[in-house]
């Protein structure tokens, strides 16, 4: 496992509390809240509380099935609580495709029309 599988995020410390969030949408396993820097009206992070070191998606191991079923099982009561009727489901795997937090997330993205393909 590299480093970045283990090493505290920022996120941990959100799930924490010790840095504050807009709550969207929380149960046992996951928690969504608003992004800091939103690209769209309405942006929003779905994170697994414990990541059990899944840094990214390419990561996956058996043991995380449950949990990415899990988190793929509420994007739509997450997309439901922000207000969102149709919206974009995103994971940035890898610093070239963006990803700058090593802790799994998914992106929900809308409140606004969004072009496919995204460029
Ligand atoms: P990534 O670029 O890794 O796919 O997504 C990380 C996201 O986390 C970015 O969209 C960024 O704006 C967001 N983010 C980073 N730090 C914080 C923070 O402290 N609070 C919140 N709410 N979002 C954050």
């Amino acid at each position: 496992a590299g480093l970045r599988d283990t090493e505290e995020t920022i996120f941990d410390k959100i799930v924490a509390g010790d840095i504050p969030s807009e709550k969207v949408y929380e149960d046992d396993l996951c928690l969504a809240f608003k992004d800091v820097a939103p690209c769209a009206p309405v942006h929003v992070l779905l994170i697994p509380k414990h990541r059990n070191d899944l840094s990214q998606l390419r990561k996956a191991q058996p043991e995380h099935v449950g949990l990415l079923g899990h988190l793929m099982s509420k994007v739509g009561a997450v997309a439901e609580a922000a207000g969102l009727d149709d919206y974009r489901v995103v994971v940035n795997d890898g610093a070239g495709a963006g990803q700058t937090v090593f802790h799994l997330h998914v992106h929900v993205i809308g409140g606004r029309e969004l072009a496919w393909p995204p460029g």
